[in-house]
């Protein structure tokens, strides 16, 4: 079954409005196990709408078309639809009682304008709009069934949901050969796109049935896997093997799947071993502490945190011996260290986590530019600390090194050794 998006817009293509009905629309099918095929937007442009229109009844089962479905002069789907079929636009009586009666119940003058609404490409069915006033109108092309709907998000998505999907299940369920689909989100941490991409495409050459994806989210990097069978048993099956098969390869630079949130990911592995942390942050003045704590739940884990960007507060707050800080730049090993330690004895916590760096845009030294950040970890046992140098503005630096901190302890907690 081959479906088509054509949304109709100049606001679309100008950069007003965003396309927010397709995905929505996307979504809910892919749910029922189908994916679009071809999406495409075009202006209120009468030669580039009949075209879309033409090409599309060529080759698709089913379309969904939207926007242009208004009073208005530039709304010209239904005038196109009928050029296409080569049929007069006729009026439908029921839809114009339906927008008669809409306008009375809100007291509104009636225009002629209004009457445009209610015209139909001959041969075609309108479906009355419960949460407007155009229609939304089925009409067979070619080999295709057209779904029009109007562009209002609200009267779109309403429309879609109780009026287009149903049909198209009904549609689906009577083509001869239908493809089941499975998916898995996987998503990663400590890993920029391009490796994450070389480390599984040899897998993705294995696993022809499976179709591999990835999306960035800054820091963290997504791999959708969508498998395709001919039944669900045999997609499921896919699916599983790609997905045991990527987890070996990615190893602990997956934190989770779908619904998973890092934070939250960190916050349920210390809860469940009853272990607590605290933070001294400089560079990132409180940006790992609050990521923890957007976590429900986040109490049981985080004692408290201190932001200490002056000297002296990272030695009354952070115990940082003030010698350390006459030896050493507040950026640096050693003071990233103390100030792990100093906040974990101070906080009385399983854990503790110092963070300071150049965030840029001015700053930095000859050896440590803007970007370097030292992230230490201290338990009762150790301190350790990384030198980290990350690029992009002062916000993607702070964001990079709180999330890398959070991530320096779960990997010390799994056992499995820095990134
Ligand atoms: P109307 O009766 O309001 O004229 P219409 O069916 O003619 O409805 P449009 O004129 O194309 O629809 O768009 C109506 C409103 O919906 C506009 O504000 C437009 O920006 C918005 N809209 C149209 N298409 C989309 C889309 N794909 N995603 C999000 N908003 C959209
Ligand atoms: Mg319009």
């Amino acid at each position: 079954m081959r479906i088509e998006v054509l949304c109709t817009g100049d606001e679309l293509l100008t950069g007003i409005t965003g396309d927010t009905n397709s995905p929505f629309f996307m979504e809910r099918l892919f749910r029922m196990g189908e994916k679009v095929a071809w999406s495409q937007t075009v202006g209120d442009v009468r030669e580039d709408i009949q075209r879309a229109l033409r090409e599309i009844s060529g080759r698709a089962d089913a379309a969904l078309v939207s926007g242009g479905m208004g009073p208005t002069a530039d709304d010209l789907t239904m005038e196109c639809a009928a050029a296409v079929a080569g049929v007069r636009l006729v009026e439908d009586s029921r839809v114009l009682e339906s927008i008669r009666a809409r306008f009375a119940a809100r007291n509104l003058v009636f225009s002629a304008n209004n009457a445009r609404q209610a015209q139909v490409p001959d041969g075609a069915e309108a479906v009355l709009n419960p949460v407007g006033s155009a229609p939304m109108v089925i009409q067979r092309l070619g080999r295709c069934t057209f779904f029009y709907v109007p562009g209002v998000p609200r009267e779109y998505k309403n429309l879609v949901e109780r009026e287009v999907l149903p049909r198209l299940e009904q549609l689906i369920r009577t083509q001869p050969a239908r493809v089941f689909r499975a998916s898995r989100m996987l998503k990663t941490v400590g890993l920029p796109e391009s490796h994450l991409d070389a480390k599984v495409a040899p897998l993705a050459r294995v696993h022809s049935r499976v179709i591999f994806g990835f999306r960035t989210h800054a820091p963290e990097n997504h791999l959708k896997l969508v498998a395709e069978g001919e039944s669900q048993a045999e997609a499921d099956r896919s699916l599983a093997d790609a997905e045991r098969d990527c987890r070996e390869a990615l190893g602990a630079f997956v934190f989770g799947a779908e619904g998973d949130d890092f934070p939250g990911t960190v916050v349920r592995l210390l809860a469940s071993r009853h272990e607590t942390l605290s933070f001294a942050e400089s560079c990132t003045g409180g940006l790992a502490s609050a990521m923890v704590t957007s976590v429900p739940g986040a109490s049981d884990v985080l004692v408290g945190s201190a932001v200490t960007y002056t000297q002296s507060l990272k030695s009354r707050w952070a115990q940082v011996p003030e010698q350390l800080l006459r030896e050493h730049d507040a950026v640096s090993a050693p003071v990233a260290e103390a100030m792990a330690a100093g906040i974990r004895r101070e906080a009385g916590t399983t854990w503790g986590l110092g963070i300071t760096g150049y965030a840029g845009p001015t700053g930095g030294t000859e050896q440590d530019p803007v970007g370097t950040v030292y992230l230490a970890l201290a338990s009762e046992k150790d301190v350790v600390s990384q030198r980290f140098l990350f690029s992009g503005d002062r916000e993607r630096v702070r964001q990079f090194a709180a999330y890398t901190a959070l991530d320096m302890l779960r990997r010390r907690v799994l056992g499995v050794g820095p990134a």
